[in-house]
């Protein structure tokens, strides 16, 4: 199965090719460093998301469009909130498959106050860190998707609460939980669609359409980072400097041999950031996961310290990108 997706990266790779809308060389962003906690990425929890994780999976497979995705909504949305978050609701309608119906799509974005004002001002965010949260659809089983996409789901709830805990840095974030990342047929081309990446082409579209792109130094979208045997494979678009960032965050907290990079683009959901919104997006992923799209994407598969691993990664990144 990791070579369907290869062979579709590659053919993606080759599609852009010949498309005039190629993939941009976006020149990196400096803004004014703000203050940033920088002993906060201690205070990521892997049991913590791991328990997020675990009550995703519970609810069994969440295909978009279906009755049991809107219960995995309202667990990401009250969770937020209970942290101090205000989750706006981007819902639209899509039809993946011409001549099969429309399904109702819900993209949750999260924004914080650090003075509780309702609603949040929209121009304070300069990263987005986003994850998907439907699973694919799969007759003959029960997916559910342990790994994709419950473990950077689970993870993402976690670093909401460990960001409200610093009000002042939390503001300049967007957490971002993607419908529609999955394929209900196969992916379209991303710039069109309209199959699969349908949560992260909206959304990226929007932010385009509504000049905040240009307010984004940079994102960071988790896909598949709960597997017992970590093996980060970031995808050959990834931004120089941001892979950098990630591999000096890893030497510094001695975790530099989960990370490594891999000799393909892969087709998720920061690929539409990186080409409709045009800011500058990787995508941590750990490809090397022979359950992946099978009935054995199960919970027993995944570590917390996985979890750990990367919520701290991440949190040590942005302080230092961000931070004075
Ligand atoms: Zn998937």
């Amino acid at each position: 199965m990791r070579t369907c997706k290869t062979i579709f990266a590659l053919a993606f790779c080759l599609l852009l090719i010949g498309c005039k809308e190629s993939a941009p060389k976006i020149a990196p962003r400096t803004l004014p460093r703000i203050s940033a906690p920088t002993d906060l990425w201690k205070e990521f929890s892997g049991e913590k998301a791991f328990e997020h994780v675990r009550t995703q999976v519970a609810l069994g497979a969440r295909p978009s469009g279906s009755a049991t995705i809107e219960k995995a909504r309202t667990h990401i949305a009250d969770t937020l909130k209970h942290a101090g978050w205000q989750v706006e609701r981007q819902e639209f309608e899509e039809t993946p498959v011409p001549g099969k119906g429309a399904l109702k799509f819900v993209n949750l974005i999260a924004r914080f106050s650090a003075t509780a004002v309702q609603p949040v001002p929209t121009n304070t965010q300069r990263v987005i860190v986003c994850s998907h949260y439907d699973t694919k659809r799969m007759s003959g089983i029960n997916f559910v998707g342990a790994n994709d996409s419950a473990s950077s789901t689970g993870a993402l709830l976690e670093l909401a609460r460990v960001l409200a805990t610093a009000p002042q840095f939390a503001e300049h974030f967007e957490l971002v939980f993607f419908d529609g990342e999955e394929a209900v047929e196969k992916f379209s081309e991303p710039l069109d669609g309209p199959d699969g990446l349908i949560g992260s082409r909206h959304y990226a579209r929007t932010l385009r359409e509504s000049g905040r792109a240009k307010q984004f130094q940079f994102a960071i979208l988790w896909d598949m980072i709960g597997d017992k045997n970590l093996t980060i494979t970031l995808p050959s678009d990834t931004p120089p400097q941001l892979a950098s960032a990630l591999f000096a965050a890893g030497e510094k907290l001695g975790t530099r041999k989960h990370l490594s990079t891999y000799s393909d683009p892969i087709l998720d959901d920061h690929v539409p950031l990186q080409i409709i919104a045009r800011i500058p997006s990787m995508d941590i992923i750990d490809f090397d996961y022979p359950p992946w799209h099978t009935g054995s994407d199960t919970l027993d598969k995944l570590s917390p310290d996985s979890l750990r691993i990367i919520g701290q990664l991440t949190l040590y990144m942005l302080t230092q990108e961000l931070g004075k």
